[in-house]
């Protein structure tokens, strides 16, 4: 038997359950409402990898999940071991609980319940050719998880949620990182907030307008650190922060469409600013 698994065998360290009574499951269920996870701090996320990316990243885990099948498992039985190692919950539970808890009819083996992690924004110093990008009250959870996977593709430092935004650690937002929630900081703030540490940011504010005179491909965004802020899908950039920006640009369109969608245009934003720092060879 491996050291992990020996570790993992020792009794009260992995608790079977086939019950959707049982509390710990209802309290994991629970992680499924916004209100539940703003109290507990906690999240879940789906898959092996995605678990021990995060283990690797230094997330903190509460709790493992893994279905019956893990069983014998050694990628499953080293995250477990790692779980208990961190003072983690490991429960080994049947398809029917796990289908539950991921509300999924065919789930991941193994899901991971970590503790939420906010930067302060005050922390939040952007500095040489850092780039933050800046959320004005975005709506829809696979845009976030968009935005938050291109900008940990670009090689963007973090993300500032400002205002009413949705709960980067819902369970759609976190799947549609793929797992670069766990490299991404994420950082929020109320508008007042935000526009009190813009005064103190002395890099380039590029806001994105469907109003803005500059083409986006004029700017020189190599000046030093970059806050790139984008408009809620439904309003645009309200006129506070459309007046916090030291460029308004925009993104040429050709066709019909009124505007890119938000995580698009967050992405040819992106892709622009970092154009010089993306050489081909750097890929996988
Ligand atoms: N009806 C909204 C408006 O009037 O601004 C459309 C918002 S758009 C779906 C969401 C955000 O994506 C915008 O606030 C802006 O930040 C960005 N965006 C979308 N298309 C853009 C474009 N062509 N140029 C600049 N920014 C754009």
């Amino acid at each position: 038997m491996s050291e992990s698994r020996r570790e993992l065998r020792a009794p009260g360290q992995v608790k079977e359950i086939t019950s959707l009574t049982n509390p710990i499951i209802k309290d994991i269920r629970a992680l499924a409402m916004k209100k539940f996870r703003d109290r507990e701090h906690l999240f879940m996320a789906e898959g092996l990898k995605l678990v021990i990316d995060a283990l690797d990243t230094g997330w903190t885990i509460r709790t493992l999940v893994y279905a019956k099948a893990g069983r014998g498992n050694k990628a499953v039985e080293t995250a477990a071991a790692r779980t208990v190692a961190a003072g983690g919950l490991v429960l080994e539970v049947s398809e029917k609980v796990l289908s539950a808890v991921t509300r999924r009819d065919n789930p991941q083996m193994v899901v991971g319940i970590f503790e939420q992690r906010y930067r302060a924004l005050k922390d939040v110093r952007p500095a040489g050719g850092d780039v933050w990008v800046a959320l004005d009250r975005v709506r829809d959870p696979g845009n976030l998880g968009t935005i938050i996977r291109t900008v940990d593709a670009v090689g963007a430092n973090g993300v500032i949620l400002i205002g009413d935004c949705t709960d980067p650690f819902s369970i759609e937002t976190v799947r549609a990182t793929m797992g670069s929630l766990f490299s991404v900081p994420l950082s929020r703030a109320a508008p007042q907030e935000f526009l009190g540490w813009r005064a103190r940011f002395d890099g380039l504010v590029a806001g994105t307008h469907l109003k803005g005179s500059v083409d986006y491909r004029t700017v020189d965004y190599a000046q030093g650190p970059v806050v790139l802020l984008m408009g809620n899908e439904q309003q645009g950039l309200p006129e506070e922060l459309a007046a916090c920006c030291d460029r308004l640009v925009r993104i040429p369109q050709a066709g019909r469409a009124d505007s890119l969608n938000l995580a698009v245009a967050t992405g040819v934003m992106l892709y622009e600013i970092r154009r010089g720092m993306l050489p081909l060879e750097n890929s996988a």
